[in-house]
């Protein structure tokens, strides 16, 4: 895709993620990666739902503003998955209602904040760390970030929400769907005894379904 479709990509897959309740207010961003390695990113103070193209930002992967409006001020963090994911090409970032209740609980296990529920949950996500807890805006966060990307195609950020990468932005969007859609599983089930997927059965997900 050439960055005009790109930008175009963006503007559709942010007001479908509106238009879902995945994202409300001026709360969340999506960025791509171009092939020269400049980033598009959402502006900051925009809302999803409302993009125009012109409006995108770019940026080099230092973070630099080469055109658009300013870019968001959750941009340093996707900058952090590009450098440590080659592959990434995409990322999607939001506040979306299930995601972030789970992120505001206490977990037990920091590295795998989501019950084993479904093979779609093993396939699209993987295992879901959590990323502790800075202020918006604190660069500390990237740098938390940037020490479990490389493992991690989706992370949620504590009392905040996910971060999720992709080969593309609709592979990028579908993930994010697919961990919202689990952790809405995971309140639905709630205390009642649960039949988790079993090491075996996520082994042989992970070999058959590599990436
Ligand atoms: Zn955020």
């Amino acid at each position: 895709m050439n960055e005009d479709e790109l930008r175009a990509d963006i503007v559709k897959y942010g007001a479908l993620l509106y238009g879902r309740g995945l994202a409300h207010g001026s709360a969340g961003n999506l960025s791509v990666r171009l092939d020269d390695g400049t980033i598009l990113v959402t502006p900051t103070n925009s809302s999803l739902g409302f993009l125009t193209a012109e409006q995108i930002s770019k940026v080099s992967i230092d973070g630099t503003h080469i055109a658009g409006d300013p870019p968001s001020k959750e941009a340093f963090f996707h900058l952090a998955v590009y450098e440590e994911r080659p592959a990434a090409k995409a990322i999607v970032h939001l506040h979306s209602t299930h995601a972030v209740a789970v992120s505001c609980l206490c977990h037990a296990d920091s590295f795998d904040v989501l019950p084993p529920l479904t093979a779609y949950q093993i396939m699209r996500i993987g295992r879901l760390p959590l990323v502790p807890y800075y202020r918006p805006g604190d660069r500390k966060l990237a740098e938390a970030v940037r020490g479990l990307a490389g493992e991690h195609k989706a992370m949620l950020l504590a009392n905040h929400g996910p971060i999720v990468s992709g080969s593309s932005l609709q592979k990028a969007v579908h993930a994010y769907e697919e961990l919202e859609e689990t952790a809405k599983l995971f309140f639905l089930v709630g205390d009642r005894p649960l039949s988790r997927l079993t090491c075996e059965a996520i082994a042989d997900l992970n070999a058959t379904f590599p990436g």
